[in-house]
């Protein structure tokens, strides 16, 4: 459902707009197929391809095809995608109470597509719940193998079990533990996991995690069943969009080799963010989706102990109120330590890790999470909690390992966190330490190159199989 630059909400979007270049470099053809929100996205639309009714229930919708750029396919269905938001508010369910129709007009249109020629491929690679009935409809069809990708475990697209009526499926196929059945309702994520040819995780961390009676919401059972059908492949990053030496959004630009711009980048984060403009105190940065997922309730506890410290916090994100309001608390008691920006701003977001010293991710579990990632090409060094991706793309830096990029919180709690943070601080007082770890993270290769491969590699599997 998101795919940059069409769509935003979280990494999926940087994912899907970025794994096909990657693919394409590698020689294989590769395109994405994703919904037109007219008020999302305001770049040019390309012509239209074709135009066919999908059925909701009984219900006819139109939909038209369009090319945007020369490898991107628009579904343009004003009914499900003429809206402001891309989906339901996670926390009140309110804004899309028809999310079901409208992952099926994305899901209907790639079917139809295929069916009507419009559309070829060998492979169909699904991302999340809203793509997963795709696997079904292809392999009712005859059609291409399927893919299907996990990105968050934890929305699994469920449904009230009568929903299953206006997927056009025969009701009959709907019955205790069948692939659509979970625990009674209708779930897309379920579908998906179950009859997709092969199933991926967005890190190999994860993998392992969310197989787990504990970590699986539930669907642990039918991820180990899957076997060695289920794989782990850690996302890469768009290092052509994400390069502190070139980034257009930056304040100054910098480098390892020419460092000054980060001072730079620092100053003007403290000033825009309206902080004591201090270029030697430890200044903390975050961009997130505010929700209990990221772990920002178990850091709000020590943001006085953070202001206390003579350290600052600039946080970028939107969400939960709840959490909102601690931040909001400790921004009114200390206005030149704690900043909060209530907002989703892509230049803010790109401020904030090139100005941060640090930056901070005490996620509850983190299926890839690229936060990270950018912050360490941008000289913010990582403090992240050990879970999934996390823990696959941050080496903790200590005497013993002086190869580390980062300082991991070894639990989802406060007083780990609070170790982990108070161990980050003492190393930035230690300059040539911190610019040791800081210069590793720079240094790390997040490019798409290897999981690119990899992909390719599993979808020759499938087709050989
Ligand atoms: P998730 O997909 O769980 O939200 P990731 O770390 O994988 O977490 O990706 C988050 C992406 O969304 C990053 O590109 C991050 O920069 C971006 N992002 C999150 N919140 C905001 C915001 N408020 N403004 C701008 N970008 C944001």
């Amino acid at each position: 459902m998101e795919c940059l630059p069409y769509s935003k909400v979280g990494g999926m979007a940087d994912v899907v707009g970025s794994l096909p270049a990657a693919q394409r470099e590698l020689g294989w053809s590769a395109s994405v197929v994703t919904p037109y929100y007219p008020r999302i996205y305001k770049g040019k639309v390309g012509k239209e391809i074709g135009s066919f009714d999908v059925y909701v229930g009984d219900t006819p919708h139109h939909v038209v095809l369009r090319r945007a750029g020369r490898y991107t396919v628009l579904v343009d269905q004003p009914t499900a995608f003429d809206r402001d938001g891309i989906y339901a508010d996670p926390l009140t369910g309110v804004g899309h109470e028809d999310s079901l129709f409208q992952c099926l007009v994305l899901q209907q249109a790639v079917r139809t597509a295929l069916r009507e020629g419009l559309l070829k491929a060998d492979i169909v690679h699904c991302h999340d719940n809203h793509t997963g009935l795709v696997p079904t409809y292809l392999r009712d069809d005859g059609g291409p193998k399927t893919v299907f990708t996990i990105h968050n475990l934890a929305y699994q697209g469920r449904y009230p079990a009568e929903d299953f009526g206006i997927t056009g499926l025969d009701p009959a196929r709907f019955f205790p533990h069948s692939e659509f059945e979970f625990h009674g309702t209708f779930s897309l994520m379920k579908a998906g996991l179950e009859v997709a040819d092969l199933v991926t995780a967005v890190s190999p961390g994860y993998a392992g995690e969310v197989v787990r009676e504990d970590e699986g919401e539930g669907l642990d059972g039918v991820l180990r069943a899957r076997g060695d059908r289920f794989v782990g492949i850690i996302n890469g990053i768009d290092t052509a969009l994400w390069d502190p030496a070139s980034d257009p959004l930056l304040h100054a630009n910098f480098s390892l080799d020419d460092f000054d711009g980060k001072a730079a980048c620092k100053r003007y984060l403290q000033t825009e963010g309206e902080l004591d403009v201090e270029p030697d105190t430890p200044l903390l940065g975050i961009v997130t989706r505010i929700t209990s997922q990221k772990g920002l309730d178990l850091l709000g506890p020590l943001l006085p102990w953070i202001a206390r410290q003579g350290a600052q916090l600039v946080m970028l994100g939107t969400g939960d109120p709840h959490i909102v309001e601690l931040y909001r608390g400790a921004e009114a008691r200390w206005p030149t330590r704690i900043r909060l920006i209530e907002k989703y701003d892509e230049e803010a977001a790109h401020a904030i890790y090139a100005g941060s010293d640090m930056f901070c991710m005490p996620s509850r579990f983190e299926p890839c999470g690229l936060s990270q990632m950018y912050a360490m090409r941008y000289g913010s060094v990582p403090v992240v909690s050990a879970r999934g991706g996390l823990r696959d793309t941050v080496q903790p830096f200590d005497d013993d390992n002086p190869d580390g990029t980062g300082v991991l919180s070894w639990w989802a709690t406060t007083d780990s966190y609070h170790g982990a943070l108070s161990h980050a601080l003492e190393l930035y007082r230690q300059p040539e330490k911190f610019a040791r770890m800081r210069a590793n993270g720079m240094s790390q290769d997040f490019s798409w190159k290897n999981s690119a491969g990899e992909y390719l590699r599993q979808y020759q599997r499938i087709l050989d199989a």
